[in-house]
């Protein structure tokens, strides 16, 4: 009996020696997700990541310099940790902001000779006034119902949509619904004036912003239609509207916005190989364009930076996924999304074999877990992803049947399930498309988490048994 015990301690010395070299596919095994989790939450990779894309870059709208220079430094940073990195190319619109300045110069009760200064910001897309300016009575509504009503009084004048941002529900946790009533004025306003035969179009920036700052974003605006469209701030939308209830307002309006011809640009595409399943793929992603106005450290280089260190951690651990991790750096998802139609066009057709694909493009607030376009059959499945996410305070799975975020809706559409962190956006509004997006508004630790959601998220699907395939929508949720 004695002697078997020898060749036993033998080879359990030599189990652990091997350790290292067989720790490359632990699979979702319980402690592998632990390990990438504190590894996550140990490093640095993506905060240095992200500040080298704000502080050394700066803003990155499509087809500017600092987005061409965006592409070099993230793809040769994948370079550096090892991972295979292609650029995929894409035409990118290129609209580039001019002079922009309001002044209110007519209106009941105004002293002889003063005039009033409004902060405002063009919007993406947005045509351009005569070099000197237009001059023309404003008209304030409140919504499209009260702009039809007022349809006769519209030709000739500059619409404002006062139309405030609802932070009571931000606040409540529902910043993206809020955000998605504000900016359907934003988007679909400058147009319906345009349509009505308005000389120029205004929106109340959406946001929860107090500071006197405008938020941009795209206007919607198309060829043949492109009237002048502004953002004006919080504040001066209510100037503006109480100074319009006294009698008729009216305002010198000069923006000098530009539209080159598209440019060249890219999606960085950087694979981390799997193992035995190597034709699979598992994406990560955030988007490497931003708005001018700031830096877009919370939109979205606090996403691409989280995309970028889950290789970080799997290099740390030296290990390799089943399937292949994918990370994405899209481009152009704030004024066109042409980099996730350039991806959809090129791999579309190969969409069976996306197992699921993941973008953090909410900020970087605390995130609270994950939610996800998987059926309901399928929810039990991630229970360990969220055992293991659950002492950061990361254990919710909220499913949907739809995440329809910017970038992933496309691949959504064909049948993979979209992922995206579930974070705390009840004051992301207040930064989002202003001239305040800077690195100072992010939280090291939260980004931490996020690298920690993104990691052990891709890894489980990258080694999950069986694809868990989308929610099946119900036909009457088709937009
Ligand atoms: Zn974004």
């Amino acid at each position: 009996m004695n002697r078997p015990r020898i060749p036993a301690l033998g080879l359990m010395a030599f189990t652990l020696f091997a350790g290292p070299a067989q720790a490359a596919s632990p699979g979702n095994d319980p402690a592998a997700l632990a390990r990438i989790r504190d590894t996550a939450m140990g490093s640095n990779y993506a905060w240095e990541r992200t500040a080298d894309m704000t502080d050394l870059i700066g803003p990155r709208l499509s087809g500017s310099k600092g987005a061409a220079a965006a592409v070099e430094q993230v793809a040769e940073a994948m370079r550096q940790l090892g991972a295979k990195v292609t650029l995929q190319p894409v035409k990118v619109p290129h609209w580039v902001r001019g002079l922009e300045t309001g002044e209110l110069v007519e209106y009941r009760g105004r002293p002889a000779g003063v005039t009033q200064q409004v902060v405002l910001t063009a919007l993406g897309g947005s045509g351009a006034t005569p070099a000197g300016g237009l001059r023309a009575e404003v008209i304030v509504v409140k919504d499209f119902d009260e702009l039809k009503a007022r349809g006769a009084e519209v030709k000739g004048k500059i619409v404002l949509f006062d139309v405030p941002f609802d932070q009571q529900m931000a606040d409540g946790g529902l910043a993206g619904p809020a955000y998605g009533q504000g900016s359907n004025y934003r988007v679909n306003g400058p147009r319906v004036a345009a349509e009505m035969g308005a000389a120029a179009a205004l929106v109340r920036s959406v946001g929860g912003a107090n500071y006197r700052l405008p938020h941009t974003g795209s206007s919607g605006l198309q060829d043949g239609a492109r009237i002048p469209a502004a953002a004006v701030t919080v504040e001066d939308a209510m100037l503006m509207s109480r100074l319009a209830r006294r009698g008729p307002l009216a305002m010198r309006l000069v923006l000098t916005p530009k539209i080159l011809p598209d440019a060249d640009s890219f999606n960085v595409i950087a694979d981390w190989p799997g193992t035995d399943k190597a034709d699979e793929i598992v994406i990560v992603s955030g988007h490497l364009d931003s708005w001018d106005l700031a830096t877009g450290a919370h939109d979205d280089a606090a996403g691409v930076a989280s995309a970028m260190a889950v290789f970080e951690t799997l290099k740390t651990l030296d290990y390799r996924p089943r399937r292949t991790i994918r990370m994405i750096a899209w481009m152009n998802e704030e004024n066109g999304t042409r980099g996730a139609r350039g991806y959809l066009d090129a791999h579309g057709a190969n969409a069976g074999k996306h197992v699921g694909a993941i973008e953090s493009d909410n900020g970087a607030g605390r995130p609270f877990g994950l939610r996800a376009s998987v059926p309901a059959s399928a929810s039990g499945l991630f229970a360990p992803l969220q055992a293991a996410l659950q002492p950061i305070g990361a254990g919710v799975f909220q499913r949907l049947d739809a995440l329809s975020t910017g970038d992933l809706s496309g691949l959504e559409r064909a049948g993979v399930p979209s992922f995206a962190p579930l974070v705390d956006t009840s004051t992301y509004f207040n930064y989002h498309h202003t001239a305040a997006d800077t690195l100072d508004k992010l939280d090291p630790d939260n980004l931490r988490r996020h690298v920690a959601v993104m990691s052990a998220t891709a890894w489980f699907l990258a080694n999950v048994e069986e694809p868990v395939g989308r929610a099946v929508v119900p036909a009457a949720a088709g937009h």
